[in-house]
């Protein structure tokens, strides 16, 4: 076994080698606990016979645990530097390949097909870049790529987002969007301490199991995500006037509106908060014919 990327020690040998100083506006707050580490590929659920995605890997702290803990390991890492740096800091393991890429732009589904076969068990598991967390996740769901699922370290407070349940402030459309494909759970908080630099806010690590069925059956999943979107637009307001206020021509509307929260069995007053995935479907559906 080779001696850890993940110490603070060896961290500050391999930035101090290549001169590197950390960019704020990528996100690079680097890991140096070991312990996390094993902890998040634990989550994970990770064999041999599984394939890992990683975003971001940085100096490579994640990657390594990852390459000793799965068959095959693509990281996508958008800072140039790092790739040299990479190269030497991963030379001891063969299944990893790094892909110099905004993951954002990257076509995830063709890399998958090209550098994964024979894998029937995908996971993606990371220590995202915290400015784009939520792009991150939404597009690795909403391309419904072959993956069981996603294990990321991000901010707590993305993070008790996603996982909220209705009647709690956190409870938004971000919590509904990402229930809708996973099982969403927070595994782990984890201290400031454990990066380098350390980050401004606190993180935690979630687990996104994806479902086989969504949670509910709608006409049209935009527009159940518009439907949810709007009613989250002005959080103190209720449903109604979110609906009339964002829905186009809502206002005009405002009696059909009326109708489709009836049919749903909404009390117009509710704030959209208040409102679980299943209420959400069906009011999506009531509104659909009058809005399309
Ligand atoms: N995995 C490493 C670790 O845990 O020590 C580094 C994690 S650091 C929080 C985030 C990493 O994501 C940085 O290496 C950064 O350069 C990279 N990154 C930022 N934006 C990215 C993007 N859009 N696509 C791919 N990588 C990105």
């Amino acid at each position: 076994m080779h001696k850890d990327i993940a110490t603070p020690l060896r961290t500050k040998e391999i930035l101090g080698k290549y001169g590197f100083s950390f960019k704020k506006s990528l996100g690079q707050n680097f890991l140096i606990d070991p312990n996390i580490l094993r902890n998040i590929t634990e989550h994970a659920g990770l064999t041999k016979d599984t394939a890992a995605i990683e975003i971001g890997p940085g100096i490579g702290a994640l990657t390594e645990h990852l390459a000793r803990t799965s068959g095959k390991v693509v990281a996508f890492e958008i800072d140039q530097r790092l790739i040299p740096i990479l190269g030497d800091t991963l030379s001891p393991y063969d299944n990893v390949k790094i892909i110099n890429k905004d993951v954002l732009e990257a076509d995830v589904e063709s890399i998958i097909q090209e550098e994964f076969e024979g894998y029937d068990d995908i996971m993606v598991v990371a220590n995202l870049p915290y400015y784009v967390t939520t792009p991150i996740i939404l597009k690795l769901l909403m391309e419904r790529l072959p993956i069981r699922g996603i294990c990321v370290m991000l901010q707590k407070e993305v993070g008790d987002r996603i996982s909220a349940k209705p009647g709690t402030k956190e409870y938004g459309s971000l919590s509904i969007a990402i229930q809708y494909y996973t099982e969403a759970e927070m595994v782990m908080t984890v201290p400031k301490t454990v990066f380098m630099p350390q980050p401004n806010v606190d993180s935690a690590v979630i687990r996104l199991t994806k479902r086989e069925q969504p949670p509910v059956e709608v006409i049209d999943e935009d527009f159940f995500f518009t439907v949810t979107r709007s009613s989250f637009a002005q959080r103190r307001k209720t449903i109604l006037n979110n609906l009339t206020s964002q829905l186009p021509h809502g206002k005009e509307k405002k009696e059909l509106i009326l109708e489709a929260l009836s049919k749903a069995g909404v009390e117009p007053s509710r704030r959209g908060e208040t409102l679980s995935i299943q209420e959400f479907g069906a009011l999506s559906d009531a509104l659909y014919p009058h809005f399309n």
